[in-house]
């Protein structure tokens, strides 16, 4: 009889998003539960990759990236992020922020070291730290603002305190980290010499006055940063998996190291696209923001309408929404309920929370969904007001 699959896997919790998605397809919902823009490319960046790959631009790029999306990088970086990075050294081209976020853990952790999270958090982070030997420590954010526990953060740090990952803007719950947290953060990091993993993959979509700030551009955090992020949300692109890591020149070799025997590189004629990409005018982001905006508003309204309490997100596309006045006391069971009888589908707060953790009152709609297809998910979520108020 042939022998189990490693015993590590087995730690590593299933996807709760996949579940939901499950749930989408099973029933016919309408998706607001998968993360993707529901938005072509746009067409000159499609007309470059045809260029590309007629041209036979078709074999591996150089392992650290082509030189061409990181030289692009490398300006977008100084110009939008404040942040000086040399592409030679200290950039790398990955499959995707997954990749990044991935071969950054497995170069710093050693077995039993701590990296905290803030929870929610993107469903990777957990997984992540547990594969590289890791230790996750968690510190909750709060509704309706999101707000971190300054003390309970603090209180986390010890000698065995390797990394804390920052998403900012946050997925699921659309809070952009303000200057003065970050700071707060880095203090704490250069006072136990541990590291900050950023993932910055939603940077371009901030709104009102929320701006987003980059833990490398604060004084003296570019030596103990690694910051990653990716093109698939910004551009249009999820399915092309391009994404980045930026770190000091020793952290970098370690992560080509890791890079080079997991996938090499990325698509080649997809990261001279890339290139072209980031060289879009300003409109492109400008047009961007205004899009989201509009969506986030109409989302939010829908959901009000509908009998949750949305809380309105400062970045990202995503809207994390309260169901407890609809009399559901848990997130699997109303996710549940509204894919299958309303039809509309969504992702439980628990799956961006560690095992163990208590169970969130909030699920998680996206609206980087085209007009119509929220507009769909309104029509059907009236029936779930009526539904409650019939006493379904
Ligand atoms: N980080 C966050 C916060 C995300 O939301 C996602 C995708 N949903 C990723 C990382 C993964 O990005 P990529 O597709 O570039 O691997």
């Amino acid at each position: 009889m042939a022998k189990e699959a490693a015993s590590r896997t087995g730690t590593i919790p299933p996807s709760l998003i996949t579940v939901a998605n499950e749930w989408v397809r099973a029933y016919r919902a309408v998706n607001l539960a998968s993360g993707f823009p529901e938005f072509p490319v746009e067409e000159s960046i499609k007309e470059k990759v045809r260029e590309l790959v007629t041209g036979d631009i078709n074999q591996y790029s150089l392992v650290a990236g082509a030189l061409s999306l990181r030289d692009a990088l490398a300006e977008k970086l100084s110009a939008f992020n404040g942040i000086k990075a040399d592409a030679g050294k200290e950039i790398t081209i990955t499959c995707g922020t997954a990749e990044a976020l991935f071969i950054a853990l497995f170069s710093l952790v050693n077995p039993g070291d701590e990296v905290i999270i803030f929870e929610p958090s993107f469903e990777s982070y957990v997984p992540d730290v547990i594969m590289a030997g890791g230790v996750p420590r968690l510190v909750r954010l709060t509704p309706p603002s999101w707000d971190m526990d300054r003390a309970r953060l603090k209180s986390l740090f010890n000698n065995r305190t390797k990394a804390v990952i920052v998403n900012t803007p946050h997925n699921p719950t659309g809070k952009v980290f303000t200057r003065d947290e970050l700071l707060f953060i880095g203090e704490l990091c250069a006072r136990w010499g541990a590291f900050v993993i950023t993932d910055e993959i939603y940077e371009y979509i901030t709104y009102e006055g929320n701006r987003h700030v980059s833990m490398a551009s604060l004084p003296g955090m570019g030596e103990l940063t690694v910051t990653t992020g990716g093109l698939g949300k910004t551009f249009n692109c999820t399915g092309w998996r391009l994404g980045y890591a930026v770190a000091p020149e020793s952290i970098t070799a370690s992560m080509r190291k890791v890079h080079t025997y997991v996938t090499v590189c990325a698509p080649s004629p997809l990261q001279e696209a890339g290139a072209h990409a980031l060289k879009l005018p300003e409109s492109y982001i400008e047009n961007l923001r205004l899009l989201y905006h509009r969506h986030r508003d109409l989302l939010c309204t829908v959901l009000a309408g509908a009998g949750f309490i949305p809380f309105k997100p400062q970045g990202a596309y995503y809207v994390m929404a309260d169901f407890t006045p609809l009399g559901f006391h848990d997130d699997m069971e109303c996710a549940h309920y509204l894919a299958k009888e309303i039809g509309v589908g969504a992702v439980p707060e628990r799956a961006f929370c560690a095992e163990g953790s208590p169970s969130g009152t909030t699920l998680r709609f996206c609206f980087c969904k085209k007009e119509e297809t929220l507009m769909k998910a309104g029509e059907r979520l009236k029936k779930l007001a009526e539904g409650r108020r019939g006493g379904i």
